[in-house]
């Protein structure tokens, strides 16, 4: 595992690599540190590991330095500590107890010291370092054990806190700094002794030799801190996740992950909210010029979050929207005196005697305002009013409360302001408090009531995307989404039957590609679903989703009707049902179509006047249904909404009487209305509404025997979406039927009952890389399969022949059609492709080989049936 030849030379780089609370936990974790240490000595490079206490153990530290007086309080807290330290030993199989010894029996000698009772700092000090001290010393016995040679290394032997000014003895105990420039004697003597090192963070030494704590976020800073000493080639923070984001994911689920910062954007985005990176510890990477990391422990083939000083060149955009609250604002009114000298220092001077730091600064003619930040103050009530009792000697103060400040970051923010127009209308402008643009021209901060910021940050996001004021698809700056790389599945979602047939999918491909493969037994199962549902009487099968016979015959055994548009469609499915299950719902069709379905005996279903207007004999004594156009589409694309006065199906509402009139007078008897809004709805509530307004309409026609509520059921592409929930459907289908027993109720879903069942394989032809994008393209594209480029569907997109292998590069997925647009899935994770490989475009059992042509005289995917 150490292997002699790729020890590191004697100028090798050093690389530092921290790990946090819940990283060094569990022997598992451990193993995943041993790996990534390991990784690099076997690049040739020095490693210097900085742990962080065990998870938990910190703040039972800190409650041993709280606890004052309270003895029995020191001594169950130390018997805690105790018992966990010496659980993580036995997991960790250690047997060599004299290093975890030593470090247990100082915390016995500490938490039994006089200096307890009165809290004394340098006391508190030294007890809060024991947990670093006693993760540090396993892990360096574990690590060693484990074949990677590691040497333990005292933090506070190069770690030299030196006391800021103003700073409080609290502060030069408890919240230290530590100046560091590159030490090359230190990174050479380090070099002669081992080529792996583990320290702990958290800790330093003052100039008296004292230990001395850094305070929060530590960890990070002291990695920092080695990492500037060392002048290391990098320093990674390994977290629990892929690294800083676009905005907090927990709110903001479609937040991107930000591949690339400068320091001072990282900065920014660390201070104004983010809490993956404690702002504290950017500055000693930055004066050093080391890069730093932030990198997902459970994913390292993630390149995580690369804070460096120069960012490639990307247009300016928006990195991130943050959200800080808890805000305090003071206003100040000048009793005019705001222009004359020495009024600021005079209101100032007031707050530095608070021992409060001001944030952000407004100011207009007779009026300062200035805002706290929590996390860098000890607001309280208590201070509040002592500081607005003092400044009411020199100004009218006011203090509002609660407020949110709301930030944008991003290098260049005065050059994207013509952007952020539609975005700041997202604002409620009168609770605007204050905004500022900061003089480094790298964020725009508008403070709000705290009340008002709700909801804010996730459509700020969303406005930011819209208006590409976020670049979220440039890869200079941005990665994956947060729900891509993390989202578990929303409830509902099951794994698709191409995982498990993976190899007979291969074996397909090794045949032929482009090629749809579908799994009859998914089309089998989908319609049993639907036919368990209690509400519908009958269901109709729209077949221009998917025309193959085979599916259709599995489709019609479980007793659906055919829905067909066009005579081929109808002269197909007369094949498989009988007369009676055949529906025809064209539209613009000529007159000749309607007059061939009634004679075939399929039901029809006319959308406009026209026909009865111009063709009354076809019509005469027949019984149609009447689609009608509710208003308002629905569903996943414009281009799939088929209701609203820009879509050309249905008769609108108020041509209904004339159309009734039409009716009459030619004999025509309307016996069903039907609405069918949309394709890809998710929301059960949807056909609930299109029934109750069909009902509603029903009662102006006097022979009405069924209701057709269209299709539409959806299915979600994404594993973050939610799933149709067909109880919900039939639950409130069930009830609003109640309300009109005398109407059959028909549904005519396609999609559902075929999307999932079908796959596209196709075979990588050539890789490419231009400019900061990578293409692989494939045998196939729009050709076969067109809603990416028609509806801009999603659609998920696997390398079939390395699914087992880490998804790290990320891909434009395009076929061989000349047209910009054939981009089969953009932006996709993959593994790395190679020529040959299979890849699997997920859910195109639906709207794929029906909608496929000849384009550049292309022969779409063949189909098999499995
Ligand atoms: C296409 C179509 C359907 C099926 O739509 P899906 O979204 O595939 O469920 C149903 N009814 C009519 C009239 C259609 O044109």
């Amino acid at each position: 595992m150490n292997s002699l030849a790729t020890a590191p030379g004697a100028h090798a780089g050093w690389v530092v690599v921290k790990f946090g609370g819940t990283s060094v936990s569990t022997r598992p974790r451990w193993d995943t540190i041993r790996r990534i240490a390991n990784d690099w000595h076997a690049r040739g490079k020095r490693v210097l590991i900085v742990v962080s206490a065990l998870s938990g153990i910190t703040d039972k530290l800190k409650a041993i330095a709280e606890a004052g007086g309270d003895r029995s309080r020191r001594e169950a807290l130390r018997a805690e500590i105790v018992a966990r330290h010496e659980a993580m030993f036995a997991e960790l199989g250690l047997t060599e107890r004299a290093p975890l010894q030593y470090w247990l029996d100082r915390l016995t000698a500490l938490a039994v010291d006089a200096r307890a009772e009165t809290g004394d700092l340098p006391w508190q000090a030294e007890v809060l370092a024991l947990g670093e001290q006693l993760s540090s010393t396993l892990g360096q016995a574990y690590l060693t054990a484990q074949g990677l040679a590691t040497r333990w290394l005292d933090a506070r032997e190069h770690l030299l806190a030196q006391a800021m000014p103003n700073q409080t003895a609290w502060g030069c105990y408890l919240s230290a700094s530590v100046p560091t420039a590159p030490d090359p004697a230190l990174a050479a003597a380090l070099a002669a002794h081992a080529d792996v090192f583990i320290s702990q963070g958290f800790m330093a030494r003052n100039a008296d030799g004292e230990t001395v704590i850094l305070g929060r976020g530590g960890s990070d800073t002291s990695a920092a801190y080695f990492g500037a000493l060392l002048k290391a080639e990098k320093v990674e923070i390994w977290t629990d996740v892929a690294g800083m984001f676009s905005a907090n994911p927990r709110i903001v689920p479609a937040a991107r992950l930000l591949s690339r910062l400068d320091y001072e954007e990282a900065q920014e985005i660390a201070t104004t909210g983010a809490k993956v990176l404690h702002p504290r510890c950017l500055n000693p990477v930055r004066e050093a010029q080391v890069p730093l990391a932030v990198r997902d422990t459970n994913r390292p083939e993630l390149a995580g979050t690369e804070i460096g000083a120069t960012v490639a060149a990307a247009a300016p955009s928006v990195k991130a929207v943050s959200e800080r609250r808890g805000i305090t604002l003071i206003s100040m009114e000048s009793i005019g005196m705001w222009q004359q000298v020495g009024f600021l220092a005079d209101v100032f001077e007031r707050f530095k005697r608070h021992g409060l730091s001001i944030d952000l600064i407004g100011s207009a003619e007779t009026n300062v305002t200035v805002s706290l930040d929590p996390s860098e103050n000890l607001v309280n009530s208590d201070v509040l009013s002592a500081l607005a009792a003092d400044l009411a000697e020199v100004c009218r103060v006011k203090v509002i409360a609660p407020c949110a400040a709301i930030t944008l970051v991003g290098r260049g923010m005065r050059s994207l302001l013509p952007r952020l127009a539609g975005v700041l209308a997202e604002f409620d402008l009168l609770r605007v408090h204050l905004v500022s643009q900061s003089s480094n021209n790298l964020n725009l901060t508008i403070v709000v009531d705290e009340a008002a910021a709700d909801g804010l940050v996730p459509t700020l996001h969303a406005a930011l995307v819209k208006s590409e004021a976020l670049r979220a698809e440039d890869p200079a700056v941005f990665g994956p989404a947060w729900s891509e790389l993390y989202a578990s599945a929303a409830p509902g979602h099951e794994t698709p039957w191409w995982q498990q047939r993976r190899d007979d999918l291969l074996a397909l491909a090794a045949q032929s590609t482009p090629r749809y493969v579908y799994d009859l037994a998914t089309v089998r199962e989908r319609a049993r679903r639907l036919r368990a549902l209690a509400a519908p009487d009958r269901w109709f099968y729209a077949l221009k989703a998917n025309s193959r016979p085979e599916l259709l015959q599995v489709i019609a055994e479980a007793g659906l009707g055919l829905e067909c548009v066009s005579p081929a469609e109808l002269e197909l499915a007369a094949t498989l049902v009988p007369s009676e299950r055949l529906l025809f719902t064209p539209n613009f069709a000529p007159r000749a179509e309607y007059a061939a379905a009634f004679a075939r005996g399929a039901r029809v279903t006319l959308d406009n006047l026209h026909p009865l207007q111009h063709w009354g004999e076809t019509f005469r004594g027949r019984e149609i249904l009447l689609r009608v156009d509710l208003g308002a589409g629905r569903g996943h694309h414009d281009k799939v909404r088929t209701g609203g006065a820009g879509s050309k199906f249905g008769l609108s509402l108020d041509q209904i009487e004339e159309f009734r009139q039409l009716a009459r007078r030619h004999d025509v008897a309307v016996v069903g209305l039907h609405a069918h809004l949309g394709s890809g709805i998710l929301d059960a509530q949807h056909w609930r509404e299109v029934y109750a307004q069909l009902a509603a309409l029903a009662q102006r026609f006097t022979r009405i025997e069924a209701i057709n509520i269209g299709g539409g059921l959806g299915v979600p592409a994404r594993a973050d979406e939610a799933v149709l929930d067909l109880a919900a459907l039939d639950a409130c289908l069930t009830e609003i039927k109640q309300a009109y027993p005398q109407f059959e109720l028909w549904m005519e879903p396609g999609r559902y009952l075929v999307a999932e069942a079908g796959v596209l394989l196709a075979r990588v032809t050539q890789t490419k890389r231009k400019g900061d994008y990578c293409y692989v393209g494939v045998d196939t594209g729009m050709n076969s399969l067109i809603r990416p480029a028609l509806y801009e569907a999603w659609h998920e997109i696997v390398n079939l022949t390395r699914l087992d292998e880490p998804a790290d590069t990320l891909y434009q997925v395009v076929g061989p059609i000349c047209e910009s647009g054939d981009v089969l899935g953009s932006n996709r994770r993959l593994p790395g492709c190679r020529e040959g490989d299979v890849i699997l475009i997920a859910q195109a059992g639906a709207y794929g080989a029906t909608m496929a042509s000849r384009y550049n005289l292309r022969e779409p995917a063949a189909e098999s049936v499995i």
